[in-house]
């Protein structure tokens, strides 16, 4: 399944702030599309996640989503935000 970009705007739009995990805010936004349909995750194209990766994060330590300039520079392994990482 490949979703447009407007429909991927409207999820990270949705997922920015939250602690919601990817699959709630695909249930309340992408599947709220078509009422019969119900997506997770591993419906969302390549193209969905490049673009999903590069408007927002999920922080690994406090389960937030932030916008991806917040992401911290210094982390390799694990994806952390910047309040996170001065911790
Ligand atoms: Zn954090």
């Amino acid at each position: 399944m490949n979703f447009t970009k407007e429909q991927i705007t409207e999820l990270t739009g949705y997922l920015e702030g939250s602690c919601k995990s990817l699959d709630e805010g695909i249930n309340d936004i992408l599947s709220t599309a078509d009422p019969l349909l119900e997506f997770d995750s591993d419906d969302l194209s390549m193209q969905n996640l490049d673009q999903i990766d590069s408007e927002v994060f999920h922080c690994a330590v406090c389960s937030w989503w932030f916008a991806a300039d917040e992401r911290s520079g210094d982390t390799v392994d694990e994806t952390v935000c910047v309040q996170c990482d001065n911790h």
